[in-house]
C-alpha cells in the first residue's frame, strides 16, 4: 500500500477526497478560532464557504495551505497530512523543505491579489515555476501564455500590475496560481476588493475553472456563484460549521436560524 492509501484506509477517507478535515482545531493563545472542523472536498468538486467576519474561514484555508500549524484534529490534502507524516503509528512534523514542496501543490488566491508589483505579468507567472519547480524558462513562458489566454489577458504579458484594473490583476493572480499545476485551488474572498462592475469577469474565470474539473475551496460572499457553481455549501460561525448542504437547497431552505439570519443579510 502506498502511504497515501494507508492514510486513507486508516482514517476512512474516501479515495477521491482531495481535502479531508476531521476535528480540525486552531487556537491563537487562549483564542480558539477553529473548534473542530469536519469537511471533505472530493477531487474535481467545488466547496464554497460562507460566514460572518471572524468566523475562521481564512484560518481554515491557511491550515489547508500549510500556513498554520493545527492545534488538533487531522487534515489531509490528497491523502497527505498537512504539517505531519504518519510513521509507525505516530505523527511526525514534516521538515520545512517538504512543507514547501507540499505547499507548492496548493494554489491560493487572496482578496488583495498579492502580485509582485515590480514584475511584469509574464514575470509574475514564471517566477514560481522557475524557482520552485526548476522549469526551463521557455517551457514556463509557453505555459504562461496559454494561461494568460485562458483568463483573457494575452495582450497584458508585458504590463505591470499597476497598469491593470483590479479584475485583471485578480485574473493574473489566478493564472499565476495555475502556473504551478495545483492539486487544489483555494480562494479567500477573491472578489471582495473589486469594484462591483469587475466582479463578473473574475467569477467567469472561476466558473470556467470549475467546469474544467479543478478542485476548489472558495470563501465568498457571492451567494449566486455558490448556488450556481458550488457542489457543497458550508456555513461557518464562531469556529464551527453550523450547516452544510447542496447550495441550492440550503440557500432556499436554511435549517439553522443562524444560517437564515446570515443569508438574509448577504442576499
Ligand atoms: P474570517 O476569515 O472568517 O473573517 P479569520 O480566520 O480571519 O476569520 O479569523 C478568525 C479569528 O481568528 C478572528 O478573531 C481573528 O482575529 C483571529 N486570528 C486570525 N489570525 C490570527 C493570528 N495570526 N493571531 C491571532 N488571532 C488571529
Ligand atoms: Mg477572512
Amino acid at each position: 500500500m502506498t502511504p497515501k492509501a494507508e492514510n486513507q484506509a486508516r482514517f476512512g477517507v474516501a479515495p477521491d477526497a482531495m481535502v479531508f478535515a476531521r476535528g480540525v482545531r486552531k487556537s491563537y493563545g487562549p483564542l480558539e478560532v477553529l473548534k473542530g472542523i469536519d469537511a471533505t472536498v472530493p477531487a474535481g468538486s467545488v466547496a464554497c464557504i460562507i460566514g460572518p467576519s471572524g468566523s475562521g474561514k481564512s484560518t481554515f484555508l491557511r491550515c489547508i495551505n500549510h500556513l498554520e500549524q493545527l492545534s488538533g484534529g487531522i487534515l489531509l490534502v490528497d491523502g497527505e497530512f498537512v504539517g505531519y507524516d504518519l510513521r509507525d503509528g505516530k505523527l511526525y512534523e514534516v521538515k520545512n523543505s517538504l512543507l514547501c514542496k507540499r505547499r507548492a501543490d496548493i494554489g491560493m488566491v487572496f482578496q488583495s491579489f498579492n502580485l509582485f508589483s515590480h514584475m511584469t505579468v509574464m514575470e509574475n507567472l514564471i517566477e514560481a515555476p522557475l524557482r520552485v519547480r526548476g522549469m526551463p524558462v521557455g517551457e514556463a513562458r509557453a505555459k504562461a501564455e496559454i494561461l494568460l489566454a485562458r483568463v483573457g489577458l494575452s495582450d497584458k504579458a508585458a504590463r505591470y500590475p499597476r497598469e491593470l484594473s483590479g479584475g485583471q490583476q485578480q485574473r493574473v493572480a489566478i493564472a499565476r496560481a495555475l502556473a504551478m499545476n495545483p492539486k487544489v485551488l483555494l480562494f479567500d474572498e477573491p472578489t471582495s476588493a473589486l469594484d462591483p462592475e469587475l466582479v463578473g469577469e473574475v467569477l467567469q474565470v472561476m466558473r470556467d475553472l470549475a467546469a474544467s474539473g479543478m478542485t476548489m475551496v472558495v470563501v465568498t460572499h457571492e451567494i449566486g456563484f455558490a448556488r450556481e457553481v458550488g457542489d457543497q455549501l458550508i456555513f461557518m460561525d464562531q469556529g464551527v460549521i453550523v450547516e452544510r448542504g447542496v447550495p441550492r437547497e440550503m440557500i432556499a431552505n436554511p435549517q439553522s436560524p443562524r444560517t437564515r439570519e446570515f443569508l438574509s443579510r448577504v442576499l
